[in-house]
């Protein structure tokens, strides 16, 4: 108290170093986490609007460290992207998947499509596609059973090269999916060149749908042009009834997001969501 006087100064320069020690101590403990089993996969049901049944999930990585406690992927991707650790956790987290697909299909259970994120980064390695190859050789995967999830800002730098990396993936039976769309450059030439499946409506769309008139358009635009190309359309991030109900007057096709469910721990998503064959 007594120190008032510059304690905002101290504050400010404290808030730096912490800022700071946060991200070399996330940066060190990531190099481990693979290793040391920190972290776990996810999974998110994405139901189809008409039935509500559901279509697919996308599993998303989860870290919990034993002294740091649960680390967010918003928080530690952007880190492991920087520092490349992303390429190993890309893989950790396809043959997860793989070995998961495996494990509900030898217990007779109906699996819908798992998607799986690829980050930019993965593109820039050379060898994304013979790597992929090499994990759904090794856990003998069917990679149909397999959407993979790319930004709009991972493909759009640099078309050329992501194309034919694109039409590889395509070829060994994977499905492609466009996520966060509308959230960056939105350059639409892109998008008939790509061999994509699925387009995913960013939720920053979803959330202003029933309060802002303009999102609600280019919503239903984005909607009609998908299925105008045979794309199916998953709109991300409902969560409420009201957003439900006009993804469905708009004809979506898809919809994932907290009011049907959080993201889950694979023993819960068995509980709730797959049946046996
Ligand atoms: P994303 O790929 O756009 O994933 C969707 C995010 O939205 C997830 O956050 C999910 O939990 C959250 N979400 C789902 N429904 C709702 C909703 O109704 N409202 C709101 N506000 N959010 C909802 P999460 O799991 O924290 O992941 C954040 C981001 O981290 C992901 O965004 C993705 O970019 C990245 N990420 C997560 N797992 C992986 C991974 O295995 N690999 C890579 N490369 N990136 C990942
Ligand atoms: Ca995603
Ligand atoms: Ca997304
Ligand atoms: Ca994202």
């Amino acid at each position: 108290q007594a120190k008032l006087q510059n304690g905002g100064f101290q504050f400010f320069n404290k808030s730096i170093i912490s800022t700071f020690l946060r991200k070399l101590d996330l940066e060190n403990e990531l190099r481990w986490a693979i290793a040391k089993n920190q972290f776990t996969l996810f999974y998110q049901p994405q139901v189809s609007v008409e039935t509500g049944r559901i279509e697919g999930m996308e599993a998303l990585i989860r870290w919990n460290h034993p002294i740091l406690g649960p680390v967010s992927p918003g928080e530690f991707i952007p880190i492991a992207e920087e520092t490349g650790i992303i390429m190993d956790i890309g893989k950790w987290v396809l043959k997860e998947v793989c070995l998961q697909l495996n494990r509900w299909l030898s217990a007779s259970l109906v699996v819908p499509a798992i998607a799986v994120n690829l980050s930019a980064r993965q593109f820039l390695a050379p060898d994304l596609a013979s790597s992929i190859h090499e994990i759904v050789h090794q856990t003998n995967c069917n990679p149909k059973h397999i959407v993979l999830e790319i930004t709009e800002s991972s493909s759009m730098h640099d078309i050329e090269s992501v194309l034919p990396i694109l039409h590889e993936l395509k070829s060994f039976g994977f499905q492609i999916a466009i996520d966060d769309f509308g959230k960056g450059y939105s350059a639409l030439g892109y998008i008939k060149q790509f061999p994509i499946d699925i387009l995913k409506i960013d939720k920053s769309f979803v959330q202003e749908l029933t309060s802002d008139s303009k999102s609600a358009v280019i919503t239903k635009a984005i909607i009609d042009m998908s299925h105008g190309m045979d794309l199916r359309v998953i709109a991300e991030g409902v969560e409420t009834l009201e957003q439900l109900e006009c993804l469905r007057r708009m004809n979506c096709d898809m919809v994932q997001g907290y009011f049907i469910d959080r993201p889950m721990p694979t023993e819960q998503l068995e509980k709730h969501y797959l049946n046996e064959v």
